[in-house]
Formats: structure tokens, C-alpha cells, sequence
């Protein structure tokens, strides 16, 4: 090892331009940094305090470029292994080497994962109305800012509030469903009235804009397998590009009987962490996509990990890629989603504007598709000037309540 490559500092960096983001800064002797995202959304100062109190002390001194040794170092060296909290840290600590080593190298990341696979990321786009005519206008607007791809979700009749549903007319970026309080939104849920309504918005959606346009949409964990199998069953007609989330993730055998009934592709992971956890649902091919991140799923070399396994069995990649996944992590995610054979689509949900003032990124939309840009390493730097005027703020993601005041999954 040359002494240069030694870690000499690992930062953690909480900012919060419109929402919370945490960042962790790994500086080399010879002062190369390298950025990961750290940011577990509702929850960000829990990975601080793991990278700050436990991780960051551990780091000093290391070699920078022995990324996989320090992957595992981690993982089995903390003996508790797996959950969000540690492997988002993990994720960051990872992603931060892998930026180190690629300005090293003087390349972009994509290089070093084995170059281009193609030439832009296909990613889809949010639509959400509080009405029909409200979610139209709002595809309308996705299309003309050049998506090729929508997710489509809107108010339920009869419920008040609801997931992936702006509170404002339209907006790209106006929904975001971590609120800042000091208490969590309480929102309503009825499972029945969700079910009747969402092949009504399908049937609207592709009357109004055709059948090619690719339309996704999520059930964000709210249903049981039987509903679930029914839901997927009444939306082939409307052949949905995937449905997402559709029962709570943690029961990979749940999965089976949705896919016994219905030929709706099928999405889910954004809240898994490790291979372990797609390992029923890729080997049973149970699911067409993985939605997981690398911010939360150990980095590039733990999503790396579980894209391979995927694609053994055919399934590809579909990476988380909402407001909570600050800039440094959807670079990581870009980089990885250029140069995988097995690639899928990217969510892309676009970040507040004042986002921008803190991360500068290299990553470009144009034509449907992102380029994570030919700057050496990520391409995202972070401007602590900046950053420093957007203090933490506490904020929960909503909890979801049925009719009958039960809590239900949000
Ligand atoms: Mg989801």
C-alpha cells in the first residue's frame, strides 16, 4: 500500500435542503475524498450516529482501495449483521471507496464496473392526481418534460389521504411523504375501496394516452397475497410495465400465490438490504425487477451482489430511486444501472431545486433516459458552505391507519 491511500478522515455531513440527507466524506493522506450516501429516510440520525461513534474509527488508517475487504470487515465484523440501519452505512462507506478509487483511476465509476452497457439509463417518472383529470395533466406534464416512462397513482374515492398522491394541484416534485414535525401524519387506509378504484385509473390512463406508453405503479406493501393476486388479474388488460410493492416485503414466500394467478410483472425490494433477502423471490423467480438501492442495500458492491444473482434467472434491475436517495446515491445507482447487462428502468423522481445548491451533480436527463456524466469518480460533489445554511430538521414518513382505526402498513 502506498501511504497515500490511507484513510485519514471519515465525515458525517447531515444537511437538509428541503429534506434530510446524510452524507458520508472519506478523505485519503494524499486528500482525494470520496462521497456515500448515508440517508435512511425517518431515521437519518440513527446511521449517523453508527458511521460517526462506530464506523468512522474503524476506517482511519485503512487502505482506500481495498473496497471488498473493507465491505466484509464491516458486515461480519459487527457480527449483527443485516437491517437498514447497518447497511446503509455500509452503503456509504462503500460507494465513497469506490468514488476514491475511480478518481484515481481518472475515470467515471461506470468505467470500472466494466464500462458501458448501453447508452442512456431508461428511468420512469412520478404522476399523481387527487382526480383522474388532475393525474392526466399531470402525465401530460411528465411527457413534456421527455419521460418515457410513468408511474401513475391517485386519490381513492372515500379515503383521505393517500400514498404517492400530491397535496398540491400539480408540481413535479410536490409530493414528498416525509414531513417535517415532530410527529409522524397519521393517513387513512381502505384496502377494499383501493382495489375497486386503481383498474378504473389503468382503464383512464391508457384511454387518454394509448397503450404504449410503459405506466408502473405502486402498492406500497398495503395488500395481502389474495388481494394482491387479485389486483395484478385486473390490471393485465392494461398490461402495467410492473406493480410494485404489492404485499409487505418481508415474507418472500408470499409472493407465490400472487404469481400463481396473474401475469402482472412484478416489483419489489426497496426496503431489503441484502442478497439474503431477494433469494426465494430470484430463485423461484417470483418477481420480474429488483427495486432495491444502493444506498440501502450496501452500496455498489452489495447491489452488484444481488444484480448478478438476478441475473442467472432472468430478472432485472429496477433501483429505488426517490427524493430519499440524495444525489451521491443516484450517481452510485447510475453508474451501476450503465454498466449491468441485466438492466431494467430507474425511478427518477426529481429532487426539490434547493437540492442542487448542496450536491452538484454531473448526471443528466434528456429523451427518457440519464447519463451519471464522464467525470472521474461519481460526478456529484458536496458544497459545505451551502449546506451549512440548511440545518437538520426532524422529520417521519406518514403511518397509514384502516377506517376502523387499526394500524395498517404505510
Ligand atoms: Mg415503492
Amino acid at each position: 500500500m502506498t501511504a497515500g491511500t490511507r484513510i485519514r478522515s471519515a465525515e458525517v455531513l447531515i444537511s437538509s435542503p428541503s429534506r434530510n440527507f446524510v452524507t458520508l466524506r472519506i478523505t485519503t493522506e494524499d486528500g482525494v475524498t470520496g462521497l456515500g450516501d448515508a440517508t435512511l429516510n425517518g431515521r437519518e440520525l440513527s446511521v449517523a450516529s453508527y458511521l460517526q461513534d462506530h464506523v468512522a474509527p474503524l476506517l482511519v488508517g485503512l487502505d482506500a482501495h481495498r473496497i471488498e475487504d473493507t465491505w466484509q470487515l464491516l458486515y461480519r465484523g459487527a457480527y449483527w449483521r443485516r437491517g437498514p440501519v447497518t447497511m446503509t452505512a455500509i452503503a456509504a462507506v462503500d460507494v465513497a471507496l469506490w468514488d476514491i478509487k475511480a478518481k484515481l483511476a481518472g475515470m467515471p465509476l461506470h468505467q470500472l464496473l466494466g464500462g458501458a452497457s448501453r447508452d442512456g439509463v431508461l428511468v420512469y417518472g412520478h404522476a399523481s392526481g387527487r382526480d383522474l383529470d388532475a393525474l392526466h395533466d399531470s402525465v401530460r406534464e411528465r411527457i413534456a418534460e421527455g419521460f418515457h416512462a410513468v408511474r401513475i397513482q391517485a386519490a381513492v374515492p372515500g379515503i383521505r389521504t393517500v400514498y404517492g398522491v400530491s397535496s398540491k394541484p400539480t408540481g413535479r416534485s410536490s409530493y414528498e411523504p416525509a414531513q417535517r414535525a415532530t410527529l409522524a401524519v397519521e393517513t387513512e387506509w381502505d384496502t377494499d375501496r383501493y382495489l375497486r378504484f386503481v383498474p378504473d385509473m389503468f382503464d383512464s390512463v391508457r384511454q387518454e394516452f394509448g397503450v404504449e406508453l410503459p405506466l408502473l405503479h405502486d402498492g406500497h406493501h398495503r395488500m395481502t397475497p389474495i388481494q394482491a393476486a387479485r389486483l395484478g388479474k385486473d390490471l393485465e388488460p392494461y398490461r402495467p410495465f410492473w406493480l410494485e410493492d404489492c404485499t409487505p416485503a418481508e415474507n418472500q414466500e408470499a409472493l407465490r400465490l400472487v404469481r400463481q394467478h396473474t401475469t402482472t410483472p412484478l416489483a419489489i425490494g426497496e426496503v431489503m438490504n441484502t442478497v439474503w433477502d431477494f433469494q426465494t423471490l430470484i430463485r423461484e423467480h417470483l418477481i420480474d425487477f429488483v427495486r432495491a438501492s444502493a444506498a440501502h442495500t450496501g452500496g455498489i458492491t452489495g447491489l452488484r451482489r444481488v444484480f448478478d444473482y438476478a441475473a442467472l434467472y432472468g430478472v432485472r434491475s429496477g433501483s429505488h430511486g426517490a427524493t430519499d436517495i440524495s444525489p451521491v446515491g443516484m450517481a452510485a445507482a447510475l453508474h451501476l444501472d450503465l454498466a449491468i447487462n441485466n438492466f431494467g428502468i430507474q425511478e427518477y423522481m426529481q429532487h426539490d431545486p434547493l437540492v442542487a445548491e448542496v450536491f452538484h451533480s454531473a448526471y443528466t436527463f434528456a429523451d427518457g433516459c440519464m447519463h451519471p456524466g464522464d467525470d472521474p469518480g461519481l460526478g456529484v460533489t458536496y458544497d459545505d458552505a451551502a449546506a451549512d445554511r440548511f440545518a437538520y430538521e426532524p422529520a417521519y414518513l406518514p403511518v397509514a391507519r384502516r377506517v376502523d382505526g387499526t394500524v395498517h402498513d404505510w
